[in-house]
């Protein structure tokens, strides 16, 4: 039997070991280290901002985000549907609404055209989340921020090194928020950054990351925060990953292109858009959508894969669809029929870092060998 073929595996080969080493000697393990400023330095540096905070993950960056902004009770954010629960978390936690848009199809990322019908009186924000390699498509959103005087939240945990008409994704939002699980294009363990060019947020970031403990009285406090800190173990791992990101991104560039080609005559299978007019898709991870011509759903084509020893992952459940939304009456009667349809028949291949072209070749024989038997 070949060997199991995870759907990612993180790489640590830089100089994760000798700072962490560092942490180890110096004794400096706490968020106070001195690799949690320079991680933070060095990742605003990269993306174009005056600020970041980094966080315990990326899920928490986006709490700390809408609380940040004062967005509250009653308050209504518009966002896409197809995401990760975090994204409703954050709104649902702080008080406020969620209101969803449905993808386009071809990116699969939200579908700029519908927000506009969906701002109210009571709409405060927009969160973009920018999905799965390629970016939201930003001026239409940009405009109607301006339009309405509304704040933008940027999710961009899967677009390290991205970037929108040459602009670095993450540079976008009023606050936008990364990600470093090890499945990101750069890894932390578990890990998150809040960026952005406002002083005054960036201060009440850092603030709710620390318990709103007070620079005078430090233990008598007038807001409730969270403990969001990173250790200085993770930011020594950051440092030594954000190093490598350019190589990172051109390694995941032809992951996509090797995985492309070799599924390009395969009937039956959507593949990622390489290319829009604004960025080249850098494969996050690399989806797959069954066309309607396959007589089965993800579920079973995930299945199949298995038994070739392969992994994958389905694509990320709607939120108009969250059973624990709908349990507080919460987007109830919607219909988001592209969105719906990439939940039940999108899932992506290994897609990480360690990632070898014969792994991938041995992919891309499976997938040939399960879908020419099904169309
Ligand atoms: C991974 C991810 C998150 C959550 O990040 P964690 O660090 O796992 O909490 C949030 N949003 C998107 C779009 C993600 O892909």
């Amino acid at each position: 039997m070949t060997s199991f073929i995870p759907v990612n595996e993180p790489l640590l080969n830089g100089k994760e070991k000798q700072y962490l080493n560092e942490c180890i000697d110096t004794g400096w393990i706490s968020s106070e280290g001195s690799f949690v400023k320079q991680f933070e330095v060095a990742l605003a540096e990269r993306v174009g901002r005056k600020y970041g905070i980094a966080v315990c993950n990326g899920s928490m960056a986006l709490d700390a985000a809408v609380v940040a902004l004062g967005i509250g009770e009653g308050d209504e954010v518009i966002l896409p549907t197809f995401t990760i629960i975090s994204c409703a978390t954050a709104i649902v936690r702080a008080g406020a609404i969620p209101v969803v848009v449905d993808c386009h199809p071809d990116t699969w990322n939200m579908d700029v055209s519908q927000i506009e019908a969906k701002i109210t009186s009571k709409t405060k924000a927009i969160m973009v989340v920018h999905i799965y390699g390629l970016p939201v498509d930003m001026a239409p959103v940009l405009a109607l921020t301006q339009k309405y005087g509304l704040k933008l939240i940027e999710d961009a945990a899967e677009m390290h090194g991205q970037t929108y008409h040459g602009k670095p994704c993450g540079s976008f939002g009023d606050i936008s928020t990364f990600s470093f699980y090890p499945n990101k294009h750069i890894t932390t363990g578990e890990g998150g950054m809040i960026l952005t060019d406002d002083e005054n947020l960036a201060q009440r970031c850092s603030s709710l990351r620390n318990l709103c403990f007070q620079p005078q009285q430090r233990f008598i406090h007038e807001e409730l925060g969270w403990n969001l800190r990173m250790s200085n173990l993770q930011a020594a791992v950051g440092l030594a990953q954000l190093e490598r990101l350019d190589e990172f991104v051109a390694q995941k560039h032809s992951m996509g292109k090797l995985y492309t080609e070799l599924l390009a005559n395969v009937s039956g299978l959507e593949l990622p858009v390489p290319h829009t007019d604004y960025s080249e898709n850098i494969y996050w991870v690399y989806g797959l959508v069954l066309k309607e011509e396959i007589p089965f759903e993800a579920v079973e084509a995930m299945k199949r894969l298995r038994q070739h020893n392969i992994g994958t992952r389905p694509f990320f459940w709607c939120l108009h669809e969250q059973p624990v939304l709908h349990k507080r009456g919460l987007l109830q009667n919607e219909s988001c029929p592209v969105a719906e349809g990439l939940a039940r028949r999108g899932f992506y291949l290994p897609s990480g870092l360690k990632l070898t072209q014969e792994q991938i070749r041995r992919v891309a024989e499976a997938v040939k060998a399960i879908f020419t038997r099904a169309c």
